[in-house]
């Protein structure tokens, strides 16, 4: 299908951006377009004007420093992925990016965009919400900064108001003794997983000490596994795994039913990645 008629501008400024953006309810940013292309073609979603920030000047920068790493809106999820830099600061951003989609998606396709997006089943936004990651948006009332946790409402829904622009999102440098996992269930390879999870993980002396682990595919918005996490506090390789698991499946309670698989499964699915998370986070601090 073709999209509805709409209107195109391409301005040079945020604050354009924002004042195209404020003047009408169904005005859309348009970032890498992967998702929103799409959904117009089908029809899905009702654009009045397409405000293509790939013009503005400095937004498609990654900058790396001791603090962590700030990605643009405009900033390819390629681009990211082959920065080493950001890869040694946030090991995340790389081990979920290898999940995301294709080379072509991502040569478009950007970090930004999909943590606006807020597609439930996207790995970005769960490993925003494990490294406590910071969403900075300008709006016609200033400029704000929003934590992850708060950013990500439910399916396609964030905390983003009327005429807002995410300008960039910033990740903490992660600690070097952390491990971040980032695995998933996915039909095919590049396909939206069918449940996945970001698993930050310190482990000492062969046991896991501290974890952080957010589930994804499995609810409306990244989930953080509250109990699986306190489950695995002291866990090593060849103890008993039925209370991790119990309990990521009981973090999982409410996850969803459809074509691809049945809310059961999700559980299960979740509570095998924790347990492989562990043991994968286990090996890899025994070879440093
Ligand atoms: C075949 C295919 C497979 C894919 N597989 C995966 C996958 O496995 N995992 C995954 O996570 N994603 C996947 N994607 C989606 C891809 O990652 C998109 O690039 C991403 O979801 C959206 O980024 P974008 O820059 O293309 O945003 P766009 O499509 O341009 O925009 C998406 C939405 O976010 C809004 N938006 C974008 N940027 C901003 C901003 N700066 N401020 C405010 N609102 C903004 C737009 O208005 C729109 O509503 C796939 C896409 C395709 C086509």
């Amino acid at each position: 299908m073709k999209p509805a008629p709409f209107a195109y501008c391409r301005p040079d400024s945020v604050a354009e951006a924002v004042e195209v953006l404020a003047s009408s309810e169904s005005s859309r940013v348009l970032a890498g377009g992967q998702s929103l292309i799409p959904a117009m073609n089908f029809r899905l979603t009702d654009v009045s004007v397409l405000v293509d920030i790939r013009a503005i000047a400095g937004l498609d920068s990654v900058t790396v420093d001791a603090d962590g790493v700030t990605v643009g809106a405009a900033a390819t999820q390629s681009r990211v992925l082959a920065d080493a830099g950001a890869a040694r600061a946030v090991p995340g951003l790389r081990a979920a990016l290898r999940h995301v989609g294709h080379l072509q998606i991502r040569n478009r396709g950007t970090v930004c965009g999909s943590l606006a997006h807020a597609d439930p089943a996207a790995e970005l936004p769960a490993l925003a919400v494990a490294t406590d990651a910071r969403i900075r948006v300008t709006g016609p009332g200033g400029r704000r900064e929003i934590a992850a946790r708060d950013f990500f409402c439910g399916p396609f829904w964030t905390a983003l108001e009327d005429g807002e622009l995410v300008t960039e999102a910033w990740f903490p440098a992660t600690r070097p003794d952390s491990v971040t996992v980032v695995d998933e269930l996915a039909r095919r390879a590049g396909d939206f997983a069918v449940a996945g999870l970001v698993a930050m993980i310190d482990a000492s002396d062969g046991a896991v000490r501290t974890s952080r682990l957010v589930g994804f595919g499995v609810g409306g918005a990244p989930l953080r596994l509250g109990s699986a996490e306190a489950a695995l506090a002291g866990w090593s390789a060849g103890r008993p795994t039925a209370d991790i698991e119990q309990a990521a499946a009981a973090d999982c309670a409410d996850a969803f039913d459809d074509i691809h698989a049945t809310s059961w499964y999700r559980r299960e699915a979740v509570a095998a990645l924790v347990l492989r998370a562990a043991r994968t986070a286990l090996a890899a601090k025994e070879q440093l």
